[in-house]
């Protein structure tokens, strides 16, 4: 369990969420009993807060695990709505498919500063269903120092959820550094941060600890979400979270998981990262990138030349 829960923006959270995109049918497709079991189990770890999207296609799993859980756990989704009506359809979806009467955070997916303008409508209404207690909060999610940057200056913005890691992977527009400057000067403005892709979309987990460490240490830190698929990655996360090494058996069960690399389905074929992998394991075919899992040898170089995070080790 974690001592005390964490302020992030009017919501308390646990500082390590459960990133559930690595539960849906995006990746490891879990049924929703099985889904929900893990859910159960990190809440009983005290992780209170999970992290979804409509796109994840995952609201089932968490209402499972909603009905097992003896109290309400922090719930934040994500939309690509730049109208009002589509933000009124996707915290409706939401809060039908999910169980709840109130959604705590509804962010504005994938934005960057140029985008955030376009999504003005949907963000009023979002604003206004805050107001009216349909939704506690309202958020962006960015992989974009820019746009952090941006979105601290709106003031209908409770919550910022950037992509941050030691090593910037995955950053569009800068290094980790930057980002880490564009955050604190958002949490300046009384912005709530939860981090994402901490471990670089897998590609540190052998650095597992010092990675966290570093997002820990980091003075806007607030919470961070990380993506997780058995109970000893729970277990060890919740270990490194709390300041202290997981225990031998755990760890070897964590590095001892069978990995490959993941490509999503939005990929675009644009041949950046096949450039990038030195091992010969990637080819485009049909328009998409294709991994030879023979020749791979999980460095996680190619992920960061793509900009739209396709690549993932899980
Ligand atoms: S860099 Fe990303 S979008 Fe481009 S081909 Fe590779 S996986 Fe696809
Ligand atoms: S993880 Fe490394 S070896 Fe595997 S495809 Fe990417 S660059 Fe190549």
């Amino acid at each position: 369990m974690f001592p005390e829960l964490t302020k992030l923006g009017p919501l308390a959270v646990s500082p390590l969420g459960f990133g559930t995109l690595s539960i849906s049918p995006l990746q490891s497709s879990l049924a929703a009993e099985q889904g929900a079991e893990l859910l159960c189990y990190a809440w009983d770890k005290g992780i209170n807060f999970w992290d979804t999207a409509e796109i994840y296609e995952n609201y089932p799993v968490l209402r499972a695990a909603v009905r097992r859980l003896q109290g309400l756990p922090v719930i934040a989704s994500k939309t690509y709505a730049y109208t009002a009506e589509q933000a009124a359809a996707a915290v409706d979806k939401a809060r039908r498919e999910l169980g709840i009467d109130c959604l705590d955070i509804m962010l504005l997916h994938e934005q960057t500063a140029q985008t955030l303008p376009g999504h003005r409508e949907a963000l009023d209404w979002l604003a206004t269903a805050r107001e009216k207690g349909v939704i506690r909060a309202v958020g962006v999610s960015t992989h974009s120092v820019a746009c952090v940057l941006a979105a601290a200056d709106y003031p209908e913005i409770d919550v910022i959820h950037p992509l941050y890691n030691m090593e910037g992977v995955g950053i569009h527009d800068g290094s980790c550094e930057d980002m880490a400057t564009a955050i604190a000067a958002a949490k300046a403005k009384g912005k709530g941060i939860y981090a994402m892709k901490v471990l670089g979309g897998g590609t540190l987990y052998r650095h597992a600890q010092a990675a966290i460490n570093h997002v820990r240490s980091q003075p806007w830190f607030d919470c961070a979400v990380i993506g997780m698929s058995t109970t000893a990655e729970i277990d060890c996360n919740v270990a490194l979270f709390q300041g202290h090494a997981p225990d031998a058996r755990t760890l070897l069960q964590v590095q001892g998981r069978r990995r490959f690399l993941h490509r999503a389905d939005w990929c675009q074929g644009c041949g950046n990262c096949v450039q990038a992998c030195g091992q010969g394991a990637l080819g485009l075919e049909q328009g998409q990138v294709q991994v030879r899992h023979e020749l791979c040898v999980l460095c996680g170089y190619c992920s960061r030349h793509c900009e739209l995070m396709c690549l993932k080790i899980i």
